[in-house]
Protein backbone atom coordinates (compact mmCIF):
# COMPACT_ATOMS: atom_id res chain seq x y z
CA UNK A 1 0.00 0.00 0.00
CA UNK A 2 1.18 3.60 -0.83
CA UNK A 3 1.97 5.63 1.91
CA UNK A 4 0.60 9.32 1.13
CA UNK A 5 1.97 12.46 2.12
CA UNK A 6 0.67 13.14 5.29
CA UNK A 7 3.53 11.86 7.06
CA UNK A 8 6.06 13.84 4.82
CA UNK A 9 4.23 17.02 5.75
CA UNK A 10 6.07 19.29 8.25
CA UNK A 11 5.15 18.69 12.21
CA UNK A 12 4.39 21.68 14.01
CA UNK A 13 4.26 19.63 17.28
CA UNK A 14 7.31 17.73 17.59
CA UNK A 15 7.03 17.93 21.36
CA UNK A 16 4.06 15.70 21.34
CA UNK A 17 5.74 12.70 19.32
CA UNK A 18 8.08 11.57 22.28
CA UNK A 19 5.46 11.04 25.06
CA UNK A 20 2.60 9.67 22.81
CA UNK A 21 3.98 5.90 23.36
CA UNK A 22 4.83 6.10 27.09
CA UNK A 23 1.09 7.61 27.04
CA UNK A 24 -0.51 4.36 25.52
CA UNK A 25 1.68 1.92 27.54
CA UNK A 26 0.68 3.73 30.66
CA UNK A 27 -3.03 2.97 29.98
CA UNK A 28 -2.39 -0.93 28.58
CA UNK A 29 -0.13 -1.18 31.84
CA UNK A 30 -3.41 0.03 33.69
CA UNK A 31 -5.49 -2.10 32.21
CA UNK A 32 -3.84 -4.85 32.55
CA UNK A 33 -3.26 -4.32 36.29
CA UNK A 34 -6.61 -3.23 37.29
CA UNK A 35 -8.48 -4.63 34.34
CA UNK A 36 -11.92 -3.87 36.64
CA UNK A 37 -10.84 0.20 36.68
CA UNK A 38 -10.52 0.43 33.27
CA UNK A 39 -13.89 -0.80 31.87
CA UNK A 40 -14.29 1.54 28.73
CA UNK A 41 -16.38 -0.07 26.19
CA UNK A 42 -18.20 1.58 23.35
CA UNK A 43 -20.76 4.20 22.90
CA UNK A 44 -22.85 1.85 21.42
CA UNK A 45 -23.54 -0.68 24.66
CA UNK A 46 -26.46 0.65 26.42
CA UNK A 47 -24.91 -1.28 29.61
CA UNK A 48 -21.60 0.72 28.93
CA UNK A 49 -19.50 1.27 31.64
CA UNK A 50 -18.14 4.68 29.78
CA UNK A 51 -16.90 7.51 31.28
CA UNK A 52 -16.82 10.88 29.57
CA UNK A 53 -17.72 14.28 30.20
CA UNK A 54 -21.62 14.89 31.68
CA UNK A 55 -23.80 14.64 28.92
CA UNK A 56 -25.49 17.90 28.16
CA UNK A 57 -29.55 18.04 28.37
CA UNK A 58 -29.97 17.12 24.57
CA UNK A 59 -28.86 14.22 23.11
CA UNK A 60 -26.48 14.82 19.95
CA UNK A 61 -29.10 14.38 16.54
CA UNK A 62 -29.18 11.32 14.34
CA UNK A 63 -28.63 11.31 11.06
CA UNK A 64 -32.48 12.14 9.63
CA UNK A 65 -34.83 13.92 11.95
CA UNK A 66 -31.84 16.50 13.07
CA UNK A 67 -35.03 19.32 13.67
CA UNK A 68 -33.25 19.38 17.30
CA UNK A 69 -30.88 21.26 15.78
CA UNK A 70 -33.00 24.18 15.21
CA UNK A 71 -32.96 24.59 18.73
CA UNK A 72 -29.05 25.24 19.17
CA UNK A 73 -27.74 28.62 18.65
CA UNK A 74 -26.84 29.54 15.05
CA UNK A 75 -23.19 29.89 14.41
CA UNK A 76 -22.46 28.97 11.38
CA UNK A 77 -20.01 31.85 10.97
CA UNK A 78 -18.23 30.27 13.75
CA UNK A 79 -18.07 26.62 11.93
CA UNK A 80 -17.15 28.46 8.43
CA UNK A 81 -13.68 29.64 10.75
CA UNK A 82 -14.47 26.37 12.92
CA UNK A 83 -10.45 25.07 12.76
CA UNK A 84 -8.86 28.80 12.35
CA UNK A 85 -7.16 30.94 15.10
CA UNK A 86 -7.72 28.40 17.74
CA UNK A 87 -4.82 29.45 20.66
CA UNK A 88 -2.28 27.30 20.58
CA UNK A 89 -2.04 26.64 24.26
CA UNK A 90 -5.97 25.68 23.37
CA UNK A 91 -4.71 22.86 20.75
CA UNK A 92 -2.17 21.67 22.82
CA UNK A 93 -4.52 21.10 25.83
CA UNK A 94 -7.49 19.46 23.06
CA UNK A 95 -4.60 17.35 21.45
CA UNK A 96 -3.51 16.23 24.69
CA UNK A 97 -7.11 14.81 26.02
CA UNK A 98 -7.87 13.50 22.50
CA UNK A 99 -4.80 11.21 22.66
CA UNK A 100 -5.59 9.85 26.10
CA UNK A 101 -9.37 9.50 25.33
CA UNK A 102 -8.45 7.56 21.72
CA UNK A 103 -6.04 5.26 24.47
CA UNK A 104 -8.32 4.54 26.53
CA UNK A 105 -11.72 4.16 24.17
CA UNK A 106 -10.36 1.95 21.56
CA UNK A 107 -9.89 4.38 18.88
CA UNK A 108 -6.93 2.65 17.97
CA UNK A 109 -4.89 0.55 15.09
CA UNK A 110 -1.83 -1.22 14.30
CA UNK A 111 1.25 0.80 14.73
CA UNK A 112 3.15 -0.25 11.40
CA UNK A 113 6.64 0.36 12.85
CA UNK A 114 5.79 -2.37 15.25
CA UNK A 115 6.20 -5.90 14.13
CA UNK A 116 3.41 -8.04 15.17
CA UNK A 117 0.81 -5.26 14.88
CA UNK A 118 -0.84 -6.52 12.44
CA UNK A 119 -1.41 -9.94 13.54
CA UNK A 120 -1.54 -10.37 17.22
CA UNK A 121 -4.18 -8.18 18.85
CA UNK A 122 -3.14 -5.74 21.56
CA UNK A 123 0.33 -5.41 20.79
CA UNK A 124 1.67 -2.15 19.35
CA UNK A 125 -1.53 -0.44 19.07
CA UNK A 126 -1.20 3.54 18.28
CA UNK A 127 -4.18 5.86 18.17
CA UNK A 128 -5.73 5.69 14.51
CA UNK A 129 -5.03 9.12 12.47
CA UNK A 130 -7.75 11.77 13.34
CA UNK A 131 -8.67 15.31 12.83
CA UNK A 132 -8.80 17.13 16.04
CA UNK A 133 -12.58 19.32 15.64
CA UNK A 134 -14.87 18.39 13.15
CA UNK A 135 -15.53 19.49 9.92
CA UNK A 136 -18.15 21.98 9.70
CA UNK A 137 -21.13 20.37 6.72
CA UNK A 138 -24.46 21.95 5.43
CA UNK A 139 -27.34 20.69 6.98
CA UNK A 140 -29.02 20.14 3.65
CA UNK A 141 -26.45 18.29 2.22
CA UNK A 142 -26.30 16.43 5.29
CA UNK A 143 -29.90 15.35 4.74
CA UNK A 144 -30.03 14.35 0.90
CA UNK A 145 -26.66 12.01 1.86
CA UNK A 146 -28.76 10.45 4.06
CA UNK A 147 -31.71 9.92 1.71
CA UNK A 148 -30.22 8.30 -0.48
CA UNK A 149 -28.94 5.55 1.72
CA UNK A 150 -31.76 3.36 1.26
CA UNK A 151 -32.60 4.11 -2.50
CA UNK A 152 -28.93 3.00 -2.89
CA UNK A 153 -29.28 -0.13 -1.03
CA UNK A 154 -32.65 -1.07 -3.16
CA UNK A 155 -30.53 -0.16 -6.00
CA UNK A 156 -27.89 -2.47 -5.50
CA UNK A 157 -30.53 -5.22 -4.64
CA UNK A 158 -32.51 -5.00 -8.10
CA UNK A 159 -29.07 -4.37 -9.96
CA UNK A 160 -27.49 -7.72 -8.16
CA UNK A 161 -30.75 -9.76 -9.90
CA UNK A 162 -30.34 -8.53 -13.13
CA UNK A 163 -27.45 -10.81 -13.98
CA UNK A 164 -27.83 -10.02 -17.96
CA UNK A 165 -27.05 -6.31 -16.90
CA UNK A 166 -24.00 -7.68 -15.01
CA UNK A 167 -22.22 -9.86 -16.82
CA UNK A 168 -22.92 -7.42 -20.38
CA UNK A 169 -21.82 -4.24 -18.83
CA UNK A 170 -18.75 -5.82 -17.15
CA UNK A 171 -18.11 -8.00 -20.89
CA UNK A 172 -15.48 -5.56 -22.16
CA UNK A 173 -13.18 -5.00 -18.70
CA UNK A 174 -13.55 -8.97 -18.64
CA UNK A 175 -11.77 -9.48 -21.52
CA UNK A 176 -8.47 -7.05 -20.22
CA UNK A 177 -9.00 -7.30 -16.13
CA UNK A 178 -7.73 -10.46 -15.06
CA UNK A 179 -9.31 -10.05 -11.33
CA UNK A 180 -12.67 -9.03 -12.42
CA UNK A 181 -12.85 -11.82 -14.87
CA UNK A 182 -12.45 -14.14 -12.35
CA UNK A 183 -14.87 -12.67 -10.23
CA UNK A 184 -17.30 -12.77 -13.22
CA UNK A 185 -16.64 -16.44 -13.87
CA UNK A 186 -17.92 -17.22 -10.01
CA UNK A 187 -21.16 -15.17 -10.95
CA UNK A 188 -21.62 -17.32 -14.25
CA UNK A 189 -21.03 -20.61 -12.28
CA UNK A 190 -23.80 -20.04 -10.12
CA UNK A 191 -26.05 -19.14 -13.37
CA UNK A 192 -24.97 -22.02 -14.71
CA UNK A 193 -26.36 -24.03 -11.72
CA UNK A 194 -29.05 -22.07 -10.80
CA UNK A 195 -28.12 -21.14 -7.51
CA UNK A 196 -30.10 -18.09 -6.12
CA UNK A 197 -29.69 -15.86 -2.73
CA UNK A 198 -33.06 -15.96 -0.83
CA UNK A 199 -31.56 -14.13 1.95
CA UNK A 200 -29.35 -10.80 0.92
CA UNK A 201 -27.69 -8.52 3.31
CA UNK A 202 -25.79 -5.49 2.42
CA UNK A 203 -23.77 -3.53 4.22
CA UNK A 204 -22.49 -0.75 2.05
CA UNK A 205 -21.18 3.19 2.36
CA UNK A 206 -21.61 5.33 -0.26
CA UNK A 207 -19.15 8.17 -0.08
CA UNK A 208 -19.53 11.53 -1.57
CA UNK A 209 -17.56 15.11 -2.40
CA UNK A 210 -19.55 18.34 -1.96
CA UNK A 211 -18.41 20.19 -5.43
CA UNK A 212 -17.16 23.44 -5.36
CA UNK A 213 -17.85 24.11 -8.93
CA UNK A 214 -21.45 22.74 -8.96
CA UNK A 215 -22.31 23.79 -4.97
CA UNK A 216 -23.41 20.07 -5.47
CA UNK A 217 -23.02 16.97 -3.80
CA UNK A 218 -21.37 14.17 -5.81
CA UNK A 219 -21.03 10.40 -5.32
CA UNK A 220 -17.55 9.51 -5.24
CA UNK A 221 -18.16 5.74 -5.38
CA UNK A 222 -20.06 3.08 -3.33
CA UNK A 223 -18.73 0.17 -1.63
CA UNK A 224 -20.59 -2.83 -1.67
CA UNK A 225 -17.65 -5.22 -0.03
CA UNK A 226 -16.17 -4.43 3.33
CA UNK A 227 -16.98 -1.01 3.90
CA UNK A 228 -14.39 0.19 6.59
CA UNK A 229 -14.36 2.18 9.14
CA UNK A 230 -17.87 1.15 10.95
CA UNK A 231 -16.44 0.73 14.50
CA UNK A 232 -13.47 3.64 14.47
CA UNK A 233 -16.02 6.73 12.77
CA UNK A 234 -18.30 6.10 15.60
CA UNK A 235 -15.59 6.79 18.47
CA UNK A 236 -14.40 9.81 16.33
CA UNK A 237 -18.30 11.43 16.53
CA UNK A 238 -17.99 10.77 20.91
CA UNK A 239 -14.44 12.11 20.65
CA UNK A 240 -15.23 15.27 18.91
CA UNK A 241 -18.20 15.49 21.20
CA UNK A 242 -16.13 14.81 23.79
CA UNK A 243 -13.71 17.77 22.97
CA UNK A 244 -16.39 20.13 22.10
CA UNK A 245 -18.64 19.49 25.39
CA UNK A 246 -15.35 20.61 27.33
CA UNK A 247 -13.60 23.10 25.15
CA UNK A 248 -16.65 24.28 22.98
CA UNK A 249 -17.40 27.48 25.03
CA UNK A 250 -13.75 28.50 24.29
CA UNK A 251 -14.40 27.40 20.52
CA UNK A 252 -17.72 28.95 20.49
CA UNK A 253 -18.93 25.59 18.79
CA UNK A 254 -21.81 23.41 20.35
CA UNK A 255 -21.36 19.48 20.42
CA UNK A 256 -24.74 19.11 19.30
CA UNK A 257 -24.10 19.67 16.75
CA UNK A 258 -21.87 16.55 16.06
CA UNK A 259 -24.61 13.87 14.89
CA UNK A 260 -24.78 10.57 16.72
CA UNK A 261 -23.19 8.46 14.75
CA UNK A 262 -24.68 4.45 15.08
CA UNK A 263 -22.46 2.38 12.58
CA UNK A 264 -21.29 -0.22 14.54
CA UNK A 265 -24.61 -0.61 16.36
CA UNK A 266 -26.64 -0.59 13.15
CA UNK A 267 -24.06 -2.86 11.20
CA UNK A 268 -24.72 -5.22 14.30
CA UNK A 269 -28.01 -5.22 14.16
CA UNK A 270 -27.89 -6.22 10.25
CA UNK A 271 -25.47 -8.94 10.92
CA UNK A 272 -27.15 -10.39 13.70
CA UNK A 273 -30.96 -10.20 11.62
CA UNK A 274 -29.05 -12.05 9.16
CA UNK A 275 -28.46 -14.28 12.04
CA UNK A 276 -31.09 -14.78 12.49
CA UNK A 277 -32.75 -15.64 9.43
CA UNK A 278 -30.59 -18.21 9.17
CA UNK A 279 -31.92 -19.96 11.86
CA UNK A 280 -29.59 -21.97 13.60
CA UNK A 281 -28.26 -21.36 16.93
CA UNK A 282 -25.12 -23.14 16.42
CA UNK A 283 -24.45 -21.33 14.10
CA UNK A 284 -21.16 -18.08 13.66
CA UNK A 285 -20.50 -15.01 11.62
CA UNK A 286 -17.57 -15.47 9.62
CA UNK A 287 -15.30 -12.27 9.68
CA UNK A 288 -12.78 -13.42 6.20
CA UNK A 289 -9.83 -11.19 6.81
CA UNK A 290 -6.33 -10.34 5.44
CA UNK A 291 -3.47 -12.60 7.35
CA UNK A 292 -2.47 -9.24 8.26
CA UNK A 293 -4.39 -6.31 9.50
CA UNK A 294 -3.72 -3.16 11.02
CA UNK A 295 -7.42 -1.86 10.92
CA UNK A 296 -8.44 -5.01 13.12
CA UNK A 297 -9.56 -2.91 16.20
CA UNK A 298 -12.39 -1.47 13.64
CA UNK A 299 -13.57 -5.27 12.82
CA UNK A 300 -13.22 -6.34 16.78
CA UNK A 301 -15.38 -3.20 17.78
CA UNK A 302 -18.07 -4.63 15.36
CA UNK A 303 -17.73 -8.18 16.35
CA UNK A 304 -17.63 -7.12 20.31
CA UNK A 305 -21.36 -5.39 19.51
CA UNK A 306 -22.50 -8.25 17.63
CA UNK A 307 -21.46 -10.65 20.53
CA UNK A 308 -22.38 -8.77 23.65
CA UNK A 309 -25.59 -6.69 22.26
CA UNK A 310 -26.94 -10.22 20.34
CA UNK A 311 -25.13 -12.76 21.98
CA UNK A 312 -23.69 -14.06 17.97
CA UNK A 313 -20.07 -15.54 18.04
CA UNK A 314 -17.75 -14.70 14.81
CA UNK A 315 -14.75 -16.21 13.69
CA UNK A 316 -11.95 -15.03 11.73
CA UNK A 317 -10.62 -16.79 8.77
CA UNK A 318 -8.12 -15.65 6.37
CA UNK A 319 -9.04 -17.25 2.55
CA UNK A 320 -6.67 -18.96 2.98
CA UNK A 321 -7.86 -20.68 6.32
CA UNK A 322 -11.44 -21.27 4.95
CA UNK A 323 -9.47 -23.11 1.84
CA UNK A 324 -7.94 -25.84 3.85
CA UNK A 325 -10.59 -25.92 6.96
CA UNK A 326 -13.91 -25.40 4.99
CA UNK A 327 -16.42 -27.82 3.13
CA UNK A 328 -19.84 -27.44 2.06
CA UNK A 329 -22.56 -30.28 3.33
CA UNK A 330 -25.05 -31.86 1.10
CA UNK A 331 -27.93 -29.33 2.26
CA UNK A 332 -25.24 -26.52 1.30
CA UNK A 333 -24.02 -25.56 4.67
CA UNK A 334 -20.90 -24.11 4.66
CA UNK A 335 -18.70 -25.84 7.55
CA UNK A 336 -15.22 -24.15 8.69
CA UNK A 337 -12.82 -25.32 11.37
CA UNK A 338 -15.62 -27.29 12.21
CA UNK A 339 -18.33 -24.74 13.16
CA UNK A 340 -21.40 -23.77 10.62
CA UNK A 341 -21.44 -20.27 9.05
CA UNK A 342 -24.43 -18.52 8.78
CA UNK A 343 -23.23 -15.30 7.49
CA UNK A 344 -19.93 -14.33 6.03
CA UNK A 345 -18.61 -10.78 6.33
CA UNK A 346 -15.98 -10.09 3.83
CA UNK A 347 -13.35 -7.67 5.23
CA UNK A 348 -11.22 -9.17 2.33
CA UNK A 349 -11.90 -10.23 -0.94
CA UNK A 350 -11.69 -7.32 -2.70
CA UNK A 351 -8.61 -6.83 -4.17
CA UNK A 352 -6.11 -9.17 -6.56
CA UNK A 353 -3.65 -8.74 -3.21
CA UNK A 354 -6.03 -11.05 -1.74
CA UNK A 355 -5.90 -13.51 -4.22
CA UNK A 356 -2.36 -14.66 -4.59
CA UNK A 357 -2.71 -18.42 -5.63
CA UNK A 358 -5.72 -20.69 -6.73
CA UNK A 359 -6.52 -21.44 -2.95
CA UNK A 360 -7.87 -17.90 -2.23
CA UNK A 361 -10.56 -18.64 -5.37
CA UNK A 362 -11.47 -22.21 -4.53
CA UNK A 363 -12.64 -20.65 -0.96
CA UNK A 364 -14.52 -17.89 -2.64
CA UNK A 365 -16.30 -20.43 -4.96
CA UNK A 366 -16.69 -22.74 -1.88
CA UNK A 367 -18.24 -19.83 0.07
CA UNK A 368 -20.67 -18.56 -2.88
CA UNK A 369 -21.70 -22.10 -3.86
CA UNK A 370 -23.16 -22.23 -0.27
CA UNK A 371 -26.27 -21.98 1.51
CA UNK A 372 -24.63 -19.16 3.76
CA UNK A 373 -25.53 -15.80 3.86
CA UNK A 374 -22.56 -13.53 1.68
CA UNK A 375 -22.36 -9.93 2.91
CA UNK A 376 -21.68 -9.45 -0.11
CA UNK A 377 -23.04 -11.73 -2.68
CA UNK A 378 -20.84 -12.05 -5.62
CA UNK A 379 -23.63 -10.44 -7.73
CA UNK A 380 -23.37 -7.40 -4.80
CA UNK A 381 -19.45 -7.30 -4.91
CA UNK A 382 -19.91 -6.75 -8.79
CA UNK A 383 -22.44 -4.24 -8.46
CA UNK A 384 -19.94 -1.71 -6.45
CA UNK A 385 -17.36 -2.21 -9.00
CA UNK A 386 -16.75 1.12 -10.99
CA UNK A 387 -17.46 0.03 -14.19
CA UNK A 388 -21.52 -0.35 -12.82
CA UNK A 389 -21.39 2.57 -11.15
CA UNK A 390 -20.19 4.05 -14.51
CA UNK A 391 -23.10 2.25 -16.59
CA UNK A 392 -26.09 2.84 -14.20
CA UNK A 393 -24.86 6.44 -15.08
CA UNK A 394 -25.83 6.00 -18.60
CA UNK A 395 -29.17 6.85 -19.91
CA UNK A 396 -31.92 5.19 -19.61
CA UNK A 397 -30.26 2.86 -16.83
CA UNK A 398 -31.84 3.58 -13.59
CA UNK A 399 -34.96 3.58 -15.11
CA UNK A 400 -34.67 -0.16 -15.43
CA UNK A 401 -34.36 -0.90 -11.24
CA UNK A 402 -36.22 2.44 -9.74
CA UNK A 403 -38.95 4.68 -9.31
CA UNK A 404 -39.11 8.15 -11.11
CA UNK A 405 -38.91 10.02 -7.69
CA UNK A 406 -35.81 8.12 -6.94
CA UNK A 407 -34.18 8.34 -10.39
CA UNK A 408 -34.12 11.99 -9.67
CA UNK A 409 -32.61 11.79 -6.49
CA UNK A 410 -29.88 9.24 -7.63
CA UNK A 411 -28.66 10.73 -10.77
CA UNK A 412 -28.26 14.80 -9.24
CA UNK A 413 -25.76 13.15 -6.98
CA UNK A 414 -23.79 11.19 -10.14
CA UNK A 415 -20.60 12.90 -11.50
CA UNK A 416 -19.56 12.93 -14.86
CA UNK A 417 -19.05 9.12 -15.99
CA UNK A 418 -17.81 7.68 -18.80
CA UNK A 419 -16.53 4.85 -20.52
CA UNK A 420 -13.30 4.98 -22.73
CA UNK A 421 -15.05 3.71 -25.80
CA UNK A 422 -16.15 7.21 -25.91
CA UNK A 423 -13.78 9.25 -27.89
CA UNK A 424 -15.08 12.66 -27.30
CA UNK A 425 -14.76 11.34 -23.14
CA UNK A 426 -11.14 10.44 -24.16
CA UNK A 427 -10.32 13.66 -25.97
CA UNK A 428 -11.48 15.88 -24.05
CA UNK A 429 -9.00 13.76 -21.06
CA UNK A 430 -6.23 14.33 -23.14
CA UNK A 431 -6.73 17.93 -23.19
CA UNK A 432 -7.83 18.72 -19.99
CA UNK A 433 -6.16 15.76 -17.89
CA UNK A 434 -6.98 18.18 -14.67
CA UNK A 435 -10.44 17.87 -15.02
CA UNK A 436 -11.10 14.16 -15.13
CA UNK A 437 -9.82 11.17 -12.92
CA UNK A 438 -9.03 7.69 -14.40
CA UNK A 439 -10.05 4.86 -12.33
CA UNK A 440 -9.12 0.97 -13.16
CA UNK A 441 -11.80 -1.67 -11.83
CA UNK A 442 -10.03 -1.51 -8.26
CA UNK A 443 -10.83 -1.06 -4.27
CA UNK A 444 -8.60 0.30 -1.34
CA UNK A 445 -7.20 3.51 -2.42
CA UNK A 446 -4.20 4.34 -4.12
CA UNK A 447 -5.13 3.06 -7.87
CA UNK A 448 -6.76 6.32 -9.78
CA UNK A 449 -4.94 7.99 -12.11
CA UNK A 450 -4.67 12.10 -11.80
CA UNK A 451 -3.34 14.93 -13.48
CA UNK A 452 -1.07 14.41 -16.30
CA UNK A 453 -0.68 10.99 -15.90
CA UNK A 454 -3.84 10.97 -17.21
CA UNK A 455 -3.01 12.06 -20.32
CA UNK A 456 -0.13 9.83 -20.56
CA UNK A 457 -1.68 6.80 -19.55
CA UNK A 458 -5.17 7.91 -22.42
CA UNK A 459 -2.43 7.97 -25.49
CA UNK A 460 -0.15 4.74 -24.31
CA UNK A 461 -3.34 2.70 -24.04
CA UNK A 462 -4.84 4.02 -27.45
CA UNK A 463 -1.37 3.29 -29.30
CA UNK A 464 -1.21 -0.07 -27.89
CA UNK A 465 -4.85 -0.81 -29.13
CA UNK A 466 -5.15 -3.87 -27.41
CA UNK A 467 -8.30 -3.17 -25.85
CA UNK A 468 -6.96 -1.89 -22.26
CA UNK A 469 -8.83 0.99 -22.30
CA UNK A 470 -11.77 -0.81 -21.04
CA UNK A 471 -10.28 -1.38 -17.95
CA UNK A 472 -10.55 2.18 -16.80
CA UNK A 473 -13.66 4.61 -16.31
CA UNK A 474 -13.22 8.37 -16.70
CA UNK A 475 -14.78 10.36 -13.97
CA UNK A 476 -15.62 13.82 -13.53
CA UNK A 477 -13.14 15.49 -10.93
CA UNK A 478 -14.41 16.53 -7.94
CA UNK A 479 -13.44 19.89 -6.46
CA UNK A 480 -14.56 20.28 -2.62
CA UNK A 481 -13.68 23.65 -1.23
CA UNK A 482 -10.48 23.24 1.15
CA UNK A 483 -10.79 24.66 4.97
CA UNK A 484 -8.27 24.54 7.58
CA UNK A 485 -7.95 21.01 9.59
CA UNK A 486 -6.13 19.96 12.34
CA UNK A 487 -4.67 16.70 11.46
CA UNK A 488 -3.42 14.36 13.82
CA UNK A 489 -1.38 11.69 12.97
CA UNK A 490 1.46 8.96 15.36
CA UNK A 491 1.00 11.67 18.10
CA UNK A 492 1.75 15.16 16.04
CA UNK A 493 -0.46 17.46 15.02
CA UNK A 494 0.04 20.13 11.76
CA UNK A 495 -2.25 22.29 10.92
CA UNK A 496 -3.23 22.21 6.79
CA UNK A 497 -5.73 23.09 4.03
CA UNK A 498 -7.61 20.21 3.73
CA UNK A 499 -11.00 18.27 2.27
CA UNK A 500 -13.13 16.08 3.15
CA UNK A 501 -15.30 13.34 1.81
CA UNK A 502 -18.40 11.95 3.53
CA UNK A 503 -19.59 8.39 3.54
CA UNK A 504 -23.05 7.29 4.63
CA UNK A 505 -23.50 3.50 5.63
CA UNK A 506 -26.20 2.00 4.93
CA UNK A 507 -27.61 -1.54 5.73
CA UNK A 508 -30.07 -3.82 3.40
CA UNK A 509 -31.70 -7.28 4.46
CA UNK A 510 -34.24 -9.34 2.79
CA UNK A 511 -35.64 -12.92 2.86
CA UNK A 512 -36.71 -13.36 -0.33
CA UNK A 513 -40.18 -10.86 -0.82
CA UNK A 514 -39.70 -9.53 3.11
CA UNK A 515 -37.34 -6.63 2.92
CA UNK A 516 -36.25 -6.89 6.92
CA UNK A 517 -34.09 -3.58 7.37
CA UNK A 518 -33.36 -0.65 4.39
CA UNK A 519 -31.92 2.17 6.57
CA UNK A 520 -29.30 4.85 6.83
CA UNK A 521 -26.45 3.41 9.44
CA UNK A 522 -24.66 6.35 10.67
CA UNK A 523 -21.35 7.90 8.40
CA UNK A 524 -17.80 8.04 7.83
CA UNK A 525 -15.94 11.38 7.18
CA UNK A 526 -12.67 11.09 6.12
CA UNK A 527 -10.18 14.44 5.77
CA UNK A 528 -7.23 15.31 3.52
CA UNK A 529 -4.41 17.55 2.71
CA UNK A 530 -6.14 19.49 -0.24
CA UNK A 531 -2.99 18.42 -2.41
CA UNK A 532 -3.55 14.95 -2.06
CA UNK A 533 -5.28 12.91 -4.92
CA UNK A 534 -5.83 10.02 -3.06
CA UNK A 535 -8.37 9.82 0.07
CA UNK A 536 -7.55 6.20 1.75
CA UNK A 537 -7.07 6.42 5.94
CA UNK A 538 -5.87 3.04 5.87
CA UNK A 539 -3.75 3.50 3.02
CA UNK A 540 -2.07 6.34 4.39
CA UNK A 541 -3.71 9.62 2.83
CA UNK A 542 -6.40 10.90 4.76
CA UNK A 543 -7.63 11.04 8.62
CA UNK A 544 -10.82 9.94 10.76
CA UNK A 545 -13.22 12.93 11.36
CA UNK A 546 -16.87 13.53 11.81
CA UNK A 547 -19.11 16.14 10.93
CA UNK A 548 -19.93 20.19 12.63
CA UNK A 549 -23.64 20.46 11.00
CA UNK A 550 -23.93 24.26 9.78
P1 LIG B 1 -11.15 3.33 -3.92
O1 LIG B 1 -12.01 2.17 -4.28
O2 LIG B 1 -9.71 3.08 -4.12
O3 LIG B 1 -11.49 3.87 -2.57
P2 LIG B 1 -12.28 5.80 -4.96
O4 LIG B 1 -13.10 5.94 -6.17
O5 LIG B 1 -12.99 5.96 -3.67
O6 LIG B 1 -11.51 4.41 -5.03
O7 LIG B 1 -11.09 6.84 -5.03
C1 LIG B 1 -10.10 6.95 -4.02
C2 LIG B 1 -9.99 8.39 -3.57
O8 LIG B 1 -9.68 9.23 -4.68
C3 LIG B 1 -11.27 8.96 -2.99
O9 LIG B 1 -11.37 8.67 -1.62
C4 LIG B 1 -11.12 10.44 -3.27
O10 LIG B 1 -10.33 11.06 -2.28
C5 LIG B 1 -10.36 10.47 -4.58
N1 LIG B 1 -11.28 10.58 -5.72
C6 LIG B 1 -11.93 9.57 -6.33
N2 LIG B 1 -12.71 10.01 -7.31
C7 LIG B 1 -12.57 11.34 -7.34
C8 LIG B 1 -13.12 12.39 -8.15
N3 LIG B 1 -13.98 12.13 -9.13
N4 LIG B 1 -12.74 13.66 -7.88
C9 LIG B 1 -11.87 13.93 -6.88
N5 LIG B 1 -11.30 13.00 -6.10
C10 LIG B 1 -11.65 11.71 -6.31
MG1 LIG C 1 -13.16 4.90 -1.95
Amino acid sequence: MTVGGFLSLPQSCPSFAAPIDSRNTVAAVAAASNPGALRFRHKSFPSATYLRAPRRAMDPPRCLGSSDLEEATDDIAAAATLQRGVPSDLVEKMMYDALVWSALHGLVVGDRRVQNSGTVPGVGLVHAPFALLPMSFPKAYWRQACELAPIFNELVDRASLDAKFLQDSLSRTKKVDAFTSRLLDIHSKMLEINKTEDIRLGLHRSDYMLDSETNLLLQIELNTISSSFPGLSCLVSELHRNLLNQYGKDLGLDSRRVPGNTAVSRFADALAKAWNEYNNCSAVVMVVVQSEERNMYDQHWLCAVLKEMHGVATIRKTLSEIDTQGHVLPDGSLVVDGQTVAVIYFRAGYSPNDYPSEAEWRARFLMEKSSAIKCPSIAYHLVGTKKIQQELAKPNVLERFLDNEDIAKVRKCFAGLWSLDDPDAVKSAIEKPDLFVLKPQREGGGNNIYGDNVRETLIRLQQQGTGELAAYILMQRIFPTASLAFLVREGVWHQDNAISELGIYGAYLRNKDKVIMNDQCGYLMRTKVSSSNEGGVAAGFAVLDSIYLT
